[in-house]
């Protein structure tokens, strides 16, 4: 199989061609959607790019409405410095200006068992964890990095990662804690405090790859919100882009793609062309008539897991977390419905003294208990739970609103997540794999940073190198996957 580096590509263009340039039709402005059209553009293809919404981006989705120059992201915020290609969308290609989103302040809160405690104050024997002799007094990192250190040795070995892969594809993250012997009630400390919880029963080198790789260790956030970037493909891709365009046929011959969709109208029209890049969420397409597709493609579109998640934006008349707690950053973890309060540094306006926080930030099970609730309940129960850590919220409230993603009929969920057994076998190769005049790009088609923007990058400029040169029915690897 052919191998390509994305980030060369990504910054020289695609290589030169003899074959003849097509009409590409792209479905979804996303990442993936923009980032493809914009390379098979300018390697000379017609571009043709139809996005059900009335605005770019997908799950890159910056709120705007609160005063001044506040925002919420109620999508993706944060770009880790390991994910080469998008930084250099950010940083090179559209200049953005971007600050440091840390995520560390020892001056947040652990909110577990009933107790409050700075994080600077934090000790396990404070807090009722009934931890066995053998663990206790151990801090919840201390006691992961332990039972993770035989991993972070293999991973390091030439060949390390597909060891990996192929020896633990099988586990989940809660199979290999328990088996490296930590006990229930460790468990059930790691869990709220690391953020765990709702990640115990997906894949464990998933989790794994994340965890080695500190993604959360260096981020930045693009100073005037994430959708900039989104955005910042309009000069070169406007005369192409139909917004309001929800497709919901493609059907393929020999020749070509013929996709049907919806205009803002209501009415049903069509356009032809030679390829197809699909972008939408897998789970999505299950509401789309899509023709020429085998069994094992649909198997895998049929199973890939799309996670359940919320934010709740809170806005308040002055920034108390500042002025009385000192915090500016960081994340207090709690064992409430909230579960997590992040302290944003993005959205702030230094013209105001007031701001917004995300006052509840969770996945899964945590937020699926506030998807059956209406809004101004969803508001009033994250507000009652955040009074319990910052008392004054409740007199300096002004303004809540929430984005649960698993309603999102453009989204399906917060992004792919993992189960045991399918980073390999029949499942994850049929992921990415086009089908004739088809291509399938977005973030689950990354195995390496999946659910990232840096996957859906990836994915775009590996479907657009294969389309571009003339490759059937595959798609080359990265080098770094
Ligand atoms: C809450 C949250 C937090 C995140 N945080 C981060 C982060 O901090 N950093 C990071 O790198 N990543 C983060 N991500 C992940 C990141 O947002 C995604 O990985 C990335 O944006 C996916 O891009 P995509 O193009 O593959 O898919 P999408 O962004 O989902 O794009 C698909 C597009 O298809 C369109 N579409 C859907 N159905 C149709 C249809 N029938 N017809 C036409 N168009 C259709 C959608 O409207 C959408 O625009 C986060 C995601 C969420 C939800």
């Amino acid at each position: 199989m052919q191998t390509i580096d994305s980030l060369k590509i990504l910054q020289e263009g695609l290589p030169s061609s003899s074959a003849a340039p097509r009409h590409i039709i792209v479905i979804g402005a996303g990442m993936a959607g923009l980032t493809a059209a914009l390379l098979l553009q300018e390697a000379g293809h017609t571009v043709t790019i139809l996005e059900a919404q009335n605005r770019l981006g997908g799950r890159v989705y910056t709120y705007h409405g609160f005063p001044g120059k506040m925002y919420g992201e109620f999508g993706a915020m944060r770009f880790p410095k390991q994910h080469k290609l998008a930084q250099h969308l950010i940083h090179e290609r559209f200049k953005l200006a971007t600050r440091p989103f840390p995520m560390f302040d020892e001056d947040t809160f652990i909110y577990v068992n009933g107790t409050r405690l700075r994080r600077s104050e934090f000790h396990p024997d404070k807090v009722d964890f009934n931890l066995p002799a053998h663990e206790k007094g151990r801090l919840p990192d201390e006691l992961l990095k332990a039972v993770m250190q035989p991993l972070i040795d293999k991973i390091d070995e030439p060949g390390g990662w597909d060891y990996l892969v192929n020896r633990y594809d099988s586990y989940s993250l809660i199979d290999f804690l328990r088996e490296s012997s930590l006990s229930d009630a460790a468990l059930a400390m790691i869990g709220p405090l690391l953020n765990l919880e709702g990640r115990f029963h997906f894949s464990l080198v998933e989790w794994f790859s994340h965890y080695y790789e500190n993604v959360f260790g260096d981020l930045v956030f693009i100073e005037e919100g994430a959708d900039a970037l989104p955005n910042a493909f309009v000069p070169h891709l406007q005369s192409c882009i139909r917004l309001g365009a929800i497709v919901q046929e493609i059907q393929q011959s020999e020749t070509g793609v013929t996709v049907t969709f919806k205009d803002p109208a209501g009415y049903s029209q069509t356009v032809s062309g030679d390829e197809c890049i699909l972008t939408v969420p897998f789970n999505l397409l299950r509401h789309m008539e899509i023709g020429g597709l085998d069994v094992n493609k649909w198997y895998t579109i049929r199973n890939v897991y799309y996670g359940r998640a919320h934010k709740i934006f809170m806005q308040f008349s002055e920034r108390w977390w500042e002025t009385k707690y000192n915090i500016s950053h960081g994340v207090t973890v709690t064992d409430l419905a909230i579960r997590n309060v992040v302290y944003t540094p993005a959205g702030q306006d230094p013209g105001y003294s007031k701001g917004v926080i995300i006052a509840s930030y969770a996945w899964e099970q945590d937020s699926m208990a506030y998807s059956m609730l209406s809004e101004q309940e969803r508001i009033g129960q994250a507000l009652q739970d955040l009074c319990k850590i910052h008392p004054e919220a409740r007199h300096t409230f002004e303004f809540g609103i929430s984005h649960d993603w698993s309603l999102d009929q453009y989204a399906g969920g917060i992004g792919p997540l993992f189960r045991p057994h399918e980073m390999s076998g029949r499942f994850y190769d049929n992921n990415g794999r086009p089908v004739n005049l088809i291509w399938f790009a977005n973030d689950a088609c990354d195995r390496r940073h999946r659910r990232w923007i840096e996957a859906a990058l990836v994915a775009a400029v590996k479907n657009a190198f294969a389309l571009h040169t003339g490759l059937r029915n595959e798609v080359p690897l990265d080098i770094h996957e």
